[in-house]
């Protein structure tokens, strides 16, 4: 007999399971606010000018493909130190950042999980309640037990800060604590400089491990607006783990452009790091691929395309801005038997609309809506098309 006779069928990702019931739906009117990309006015998938530009320059001089180092190449990750860290960081002065390419945002994650399993490996990692689903699946995965520490607070759509100190300041010394830096997905509520400063109070007293997940750097206030945290953690001396994503800023989701950033307290320590964290590299994927990286890095690296694609990105972020707002106002034109002032409060792509399992599902069957079962939706897929169908549509289920 086979040896995948006795298989079972794994269970489907929620989200995507979402996207193959919107492909199939044959309404002309649907709109699918499942997924996390964000689509222009028209509701394409932007191929910025930016990435444009870059991309001529190295079709034109058609580089060899060689494999790359390891970690990738110095200068896709000192273009990456420079912005998540800020250009006249210290740390990086101090030689204490350590980076690696990675396949993007979850693929940081996978090294960092993988090295940390190394490092601490009876550890407890404790994730948000609720996040972003992947983050569960990839620690256990990586052989940890995850638990959750409470965040976001229904009642105020926004976070319960009181539950989670209390909580962080109970955990077991060494645990490793996930944080979203900005734009927390699913729920679009995030901490303020002052309460990220409790944390740091809190990582520090308890002996914890932050791990920062950064996967929407400039979607929120602006590129440097949005990585307070990193800021603040980088003042407070802690060590800590940053994963970093390209596939949202640059609008290059299949390229796979990330990277694992650590934080050391040395140079010293920050080559031993290096050669620990290109071990879990070398025996996953062994290197990363060329093309994504070089574009970034390109763009990163001249002031005119750094520019344009900063102008690229301020336009999806407020674009996004004026969809929050205008659902908010289309819906209380409408009556709506609520008040949704809170989405124009949320940051990010997403929202927790507080919409229950019956009323998505009303979205769907009657309107051809597609929203996730918790009630997030994606308010970068909404554009000047759909937006007043999605109102009539929400208002009528409510
Ligand atoms: N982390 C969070 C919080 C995310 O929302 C996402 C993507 O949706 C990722 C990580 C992964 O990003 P990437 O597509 O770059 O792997």
């Amino acid at each position: 007999t086979s040896i995948f006779a006795a298989v079972e069928m794994a269970p489907r990702d929620p989200i995507l399971g979402l996207n193959e019931s919107f492909n199939a739906d044959t309404r002309t009117t649907k709109v699918n606010l499942g997924v996390g990309v964000y689509f222009d006015d028209n509701g394409k998938l932007p191929l910025l000018g930016a990435v444009r530009a870059a991309e001529k320059v190295r079709l034109e001089a058609m580089p060899p493909r060689g494999y790359q180092p390891i970690e990738g190449t110095p200068a896709y990750n000192q273009g990456v130190q420079k912005l998540i860290f800020g250009a006249d960081s210290a740390l990086l002065a101090d030689g204490r950042v350590v980076t690696a390419q990675a396949l993007g945002g979850t693929g940081a994650l996978k090294i960092g999980a993988d090295y940390l399993k190394h490092l601490l490996p009876n550890a407890t990692v404790y994730i948000s309640d609720p996040s972003w689903e992947n983050h569960r699946a990839l620690f256990e995965a990586a052989g940890f037990p995850v638990a959750t520490y409470p965040y976001y607070d229904a009642a105020t759509r926004g976070v319960d800060f009181a539950a989670m100190k209390a909580c962080l300041s109970t955990l077991a010394p060494g645990s490793i604590v996930l944080l979203h830096a900005c734009c927390h997905n699913p729920t679009g509520a995030d901490l303020t400089a002052a309460q990220w400063a409790e944390v740091i109070e809190a990582v520090r007293e308890r002996n914890l491990v932050a791990f920062i997940d950064m996967a929407y750097q400039g979607f929120a206030d602006g590129i440097t607006e949005d990585k307070v945290a990193l800021d603040l953690f980088a003042a407070s001396g802690l060590q800590f783990f940053v994963s970093s994503s390209f596939s949202k800023s640059f609008s290059l989701y299949g390229e796979r452009v990330g990277a694992l950033s650590v934080v050391t307290a040395s140079r010293d320590e920050s080559t031993r790091v290096l050669s620990q964290v290109k071990r879990v590299i070398r025996t996953n994927y062994s290197n990363p691929p060329t093309h994504g990286g070089a574009i970034v890095a390109s763009v990163l690296a001249s002031a005119e395309l750094r520019q344009q694609w900063e102008d690229e990105l301020a336009g999806m972020r407020l674009r996004i801005r004026a969809m929050r707002t205008g659902l908010v106002d289309k819906l209380a034109e409408r009556g709506a038997k609520q008040d949704f002032s809170f989405v124009a409060r949320q940051r990010g792509m997403f929202s927790y609309t507080g919409l229950s399992v019956a009323q998505v599902d009303r979205l769907k069957n009657e309107f051809g809506i597609y929203a996730v079962g918790t009630g997030r939706i994606c308010l970068a897929a909404l554009n000047s098309k759909n937006i007043d169908y999605v109102a009539d549509a929400i208002t009528a289920v409510l």
